[in-house]
């Protein structure tokens, strides 16, 4: 007889890994697919963890599981070629206990999410990848890996942002360059104390950066840089469409931010320790595909569950709250003996009513600001030439401080510059 389950997962990130989770807590058998040996080896993330959703089901997480650092400063850089003007934000309240943020690596930290899971009871099979969902009478039934068929009740497509069998079931269209972008990472390892006395933070603290300008040529996009307990993650995140729009590569972008002269003396002796590339979903709520359906379900960025503010990414906080609430979801139909497209629809409900759609809708026009190249290309030398109006003291001439403020303003145009700044808070 063929083996059935209640709920067959695919993909072990964040969003499967938080329902497998729940649902062998519920007593639930739960299945979870993935194709990676190990899970996390093939997930990446800039890395830092928006901490709330998490605190919810494993409260004081931090405590026990392998984050990074709890971040303590902001960082936001306009940069040109051989300058950065640079915004620091440091207080006390960014550590706080559930607003807390934490740079992580995936590599350490989903396998800490796997072993809770296992421990409720959810078994994983690895090293396997789901080729196809099986559908019967427009009901989803299971999945097929290579040659072998897996039943379940439901299925939770938790595979991540290029779902393919999302787009299978026709749930999800075909990825739009527009839409999509790419983020490479190095994670570079330069030791603890080299990372305290250079970033001046203590063993516990640390720095999240983002990059606007130079470094990605025009292109829509910028760099980030994470401070971890004894690496610094180091990348770029660039829209897919827009790549060609300057003749900056997405590789030698990450290589403009490592050589910039304000970057590059924090890495120097470091050793890179690895090496990755990933889809970042960037078209915001008018992206997010069909969520339900008879028999399935969709959760993190297999949903499009990212949000791309320009000075922060967001994922993974949604990812982990989608697979919460398809949990949920999953357990009140196995209660109810239901697992139709109408009892399903309350997961769109509880989405609705969560954090997740709420700003994922009031950020949605942002994607679309965000396609202005001048914000890349003229704003940060804009700002160089304002700060040289400032801060350079050479014996020139005097000139009233509006004027010396005013004039790289007036090369992009005052009226295109207002604008831009109140378009850009509208947005958020
Ligand atoms: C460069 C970059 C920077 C980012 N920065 C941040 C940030 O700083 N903060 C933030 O909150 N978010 C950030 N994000 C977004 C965040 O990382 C994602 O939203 C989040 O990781 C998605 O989690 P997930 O569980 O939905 O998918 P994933 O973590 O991608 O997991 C999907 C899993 O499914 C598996 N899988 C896929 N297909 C199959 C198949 N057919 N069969 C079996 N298994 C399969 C994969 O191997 C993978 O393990 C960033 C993303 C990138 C790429």
């Amino acid at each position: 007889m063929e083996e059935k389950f209640d709920v067959i997962i695919v993909g072990a990130g964040l969003a499967g890994n938080i329902a497998a989770y729940l649902l062998a807590q519920a007593g639930l058998e739960v299945l979870i697919i993935e194709r990676a040996e190990v899970p996390g080896s093939k997930n990446v993330t800039g890395g830092r963890l928006y901490s709330h959703s998490l605190e919810k089901i494993f409260p004081n997480f931090a405590e026990e599981a392998p984050v990074e650092r709890k971040i303590t400063k902001e960082r936001v850089s306009f940069v040109t070629g051989d300058s950065a003007t640079t915004i620091e934000y440091a207080a006390e309240g960014l550590g706080e206990q559930g607003k807390a943020t934490y740079s992580i690596l995936r590599s350490r930290f989903d396998p800490w999410l796997v072993e809770k899971a296992e421990e409720a009871g959810a078994m994983y099979v690895t090293g396997i990848r789901v080729d196809e969902v099986l559908v019967q009478d427009d009901k989803v039934v299971g999945v097929r890996a290579g040659e072998e068929e897996m039943y379940s009740d439901v299925v939770l497509l938790a595979d991540g942002v290029n779902s393919l069998l999302a787009q299978q079931l026709g749930m999800k269209k075909e990825l739009d360059p527009s839409q999509v972008a790419v983020g490479i990472k190095e994670v570079i390892r330069l030791g603890e104390e080299k990372i305290n006395d250079r970033f001046g933070v203590s063993s516990e603290e640390g720095v999240a950066w983002l990059f606007a300008g130079d470094v990605s040529g025009g292109n829509i996009g910028g760099g980030f840089l994470y401070t971890d307990k004894e690496d610094l993650s180091v990348g770029i995140v660039t829209t897919i469409a827009d790549i060609g729009y300057s003749d900056v590569a997405p590789r030698e972008m990450v290589e403009r931010l490592k050589e910039h002269p304000v970057v590059k003396p924090l890495l120097a002796g470091g050793k890179l320790m690895e090496y990755s590339a990933h889809l970042v979903t960037e078209g915001g709520y008018n992206m997010i595909p069909e969520l339900y359906r008879d028999g399935v379900l969709l959760a993190g960025d297999a949903a499009a569950l990212v949000m791309n503010l320009g000075y922060t990414i967001r994922g993974m906080d949604l990812c982990i709250e989608s697979g919460k609430l398809a949990a949920e979801t999953i357990i009140a139909a196995k209660e109810a003996g239901d697992f139709s497209k109408a009892f399903l629809s309350r997961y769109e409900k509880a989405m609705n009513d969560s954090f997740i759609m709420k700003d994922m809708k009031h950020y949605r026009k942002f994607p679309a600001f965000l396609e202005r190249h001048r914000i890349f290309e003229q704003y940060p030398g804009m700002m160089d030439e304002m700060m040289k109006g400032m801060f350079e003291m050479y014996g020139q001439e005097p000139e009233k401080m509006t004027k010396r403020m005013l004039r790289p303003v007036k090369k992009i145009g005052l009226f295109r510059v207002g604008k831009d700044v109140l378009d850009g808070l509208g947005a958020l």
